[in-house]
């Protein structure tokens, strides 16, 4: 029988981990100075619930860079902007391949498979951008996510934007092949600096669960009530993050968790149960995919004890 109460279920899940030895913690990211450094030991875990109430455990408050779970936000943004026109531009399949592959764009004529791998990621924030001045629409992203978490104090890490542009050769060429088929806008740089600036967004897992309860609340402003984006662009948003938003390692996260998710190579995931909760959870050291090892455990107890999934939508807490 399980545990019902939801602070004890966090508790109990957060010391369990917490208890685990470095080598049992994943490496961390270390392409970059600034996530190489941050601790493995940290674990915080979020969830919001929709009576609007916040459970919080172990290290919660401490910010991280949400990196690709930034992507959900720009995908959002993007949708807000440009409606199904985005899908012109972007699949929206699995692509069983690396976050930062190369190799299905050149027989796929420069359309990224979806918009949570690296590819599809860059194509969006070229929507996002549609030809304006990027340190603006950096602006708009950052106010953007402030708005959705209620948070004024979200900043962007520019040591971390800063070094992803210089170590960026990858993104940089994924960017410019896309060009070669058409598929990005007049100048690559701008849309590549808004992609290195959301990437370097810096949010606690308090604040990220915040950021996505729109996703739980079939796209409503949690406060305003306002729609954010409507109910079905909302469940599609919440459809890609399953099969897509951890890249080749998505069937085994929908397998093991079985809500949608989007993880980060800081260490960050956001899980959706839609009508639910909003959940961000944050251990920095990652499994082969670049996921988050304890993240996705953490996710895969706290389904389990709970009850959530979208598969058995009437169960659970
Ligand atoms: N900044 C990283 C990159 O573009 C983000 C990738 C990720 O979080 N998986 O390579």
């Amino acid at each position: 029988m399980p545990d019902r109460d939801l602070p004890t279920i966090l508790v109990n899940i957060t010391q369990e981990l917490d208890a685990l030895p470095i080598e049992q913690r994943g490496p961390v990211a270390d392409y970059i100075p600034a996530l190489a450094r941050v601790s493995p030991e940290h674990f915080g875990l979020a969830v919001v619930l929709a009576d609007g109430s916040v459970h919080v455990a172990g290290d919660a408050n401490v910010p991280f860079s949400i990196q690709s779970v930034s992507k959900v936000f720009m995908l959002t943004m993007a949708l807000q902007k440009h409606g199904d026109d985005v899908w012109k531009r972007v699949g929206r399949e699995p692509s069983g391949s690396a976050f930062n592959s190369i190799v299905q764009l050149e027989t796929e004529h420069g359309i990224p498979r979806n918009p949570f791998i690296n590819a599809g990621a860059i194509v969006v924030s070229d929507m996002v951008l549609n030809g304006g001045d990027p340190r603006s629409a950096i602006g708009d992203v950052l106010r953007f996510v402030r708005d959705l978490a209620g948070d004024e104090t979200i900043s962007i890490d520019n040591e971390v934007a800063n070094s992803e542009a210089v170590t960026g050769f990858r993104n940089t060429a994924l960017a410019n092949y896309m060009k070669s088929f058409g598929n990005m806008g007049r100048e690559v740089e701008g849309a590549l600096k808004l992609y290195f600036h959301q990437c370097a967004l810096s949010l606690t897992c308090r604040q990220l669960a915040l950021a996505g309860r729109y996703l739980m609340l079939d796209g409503q402003h949690p406060t305003s009530g306002k729609a954010i984006v409507d109910v079905a662009v909302a469940r599609r948003i919440n459809a890609l993050m399953l099969l897509c938003g951890h890249y080749d390692g998505s069937g085994e996260f929908a397998y093991r968790v079985g809500i949608p998710g989007k993880s980060g190579v800081g260490g960050g995931i956001l899980a959706i149960v839609p009508g639910k909760a909003s959940i961000a959870v944050w251990s920095p050291g990652l499994n082969a995919r670049g996921n988050s090892l304890l993240g996705t455990k953490a996710l895969e107890m706290l389904a389990e004890e709970t009850g959530w999934s979208v598969f058995m939508p009437g169960a659970g807490l």
